[in-house]
């Protein structure tokens, strides 16, 4: 048993020189397990590769909302900052449905409020269900990112009955996080905690099976110099266990338990 990290992207660039130091930091600082999320059919392919290479990774494939509606996106004329090649959404969902039996989770897929205009808003809603019923059918965890659109998200989960829901640095209400825990879906806390009051309100407030630790590595960083990287959990563990006034063990065994509910095995 160790810590895990539940929102990783390794597969980017910015890891390609030293994804073994990253992987082996993560191990010395006591990380097990890392949840790398797919974002379209090309990064789930290279998130495929990297799980049978390395035993701590735990594949999740995904379509990032973005990607989903990018086509109508740039058909609009709306700028979005995409670094690498954008592959049919087609193919991706596709992708998803051929592979979604290797997966250890669904992620990360969403609803996105914040780059995607509202007439687009119905077409990513039918991508994000076909995506929900796909992970349901196969009874696979679902990771979620949504911004903006936090309390439509909810709801199209509940409607579908949606239990295995892990949602990945939640940028709502504190309120609405606390309701969303108290419905019984997971939320994962990143690296930045200690240096936001929302993620620290989150640790107070939200019963601790009901939270997990995540980077979104190499975003989110702690120092924001770097990047972030799964070994950066072990700082977020030790800052929940002083909220909490346990002992890093046992701040480590909630996590542990938590990560053991949702994903049906432990770290
Ligand atoms: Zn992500």
């Amino acid at each position: 048993m160790g810590l895990a990290d539940v929102h990783a992207h390794l597969t980017h660039p910015r890891f390609a020189g030293d994804l073994v130091g990253v992987i082996a930091r993560a191990r010395d600082a006591g990380v097990t397990s890392i949840v790398v999320n797919g974002l379209n059919a090309a990064d789930n392919a290279a998130v495929r590769d990297l799980a049978r290479r390395e035993p701590a990774i735990r594949p999740a494939f995904g379509l990032y909302p973005v990607d989903a509606v990018l086509p109508e996106m740039r058909a609009l004329g709306i700028e979005y900052p995409r670094e690498g090649p954008e592959p049919p959404v087609a193919e991706s969902v596709a992708w998803l449905r051929a592979h979604v039996d290797e997966a250890f989770a669904v992620g990360e897929i969403g609803l996105d409020g914040y780059w995607v205009p509202v007439e687009l808003w119905p077409r990513q809603e039918e991508i994000f269900r076909e995506l929900v019923a796909l992970a349901m059918a196969a009874d696979k965890p679902i990771v979620i990112h949504t911004r903006k659109r936090e309390q439509r998200a909810l709801e199209i989960l509940t409607e579908m009955g949606a239990r295995r829901v892990c949602w990945h640095c939640f940028g709502g209400k504190v309120r609405l996080a606390q309701r969303i825990a108290a419905h019984g879906h997971w939320l994962s806390i990143p690296a930045n905690a200690q240096r936001s009051e929302s993620f620290t309100r989150m640790l107070q407030t939200i019963p601790p099976e009901r939270l997990l630790l995540e980077t979104d590595c190499p975003y989110l960083s702690p120092d924001r110099v770097r990047p972030s990287e799964p070994a950066d959990v072990a700082a977020t563990a030790a800052y929940a266990a002083r909220l909490w006034e346990v002992t890093p063990a046992v701040a480590e065994e909630r996590f542990a338990a938590s990560f053991a509910a949702l994903f049906g095995v432990l770290p």
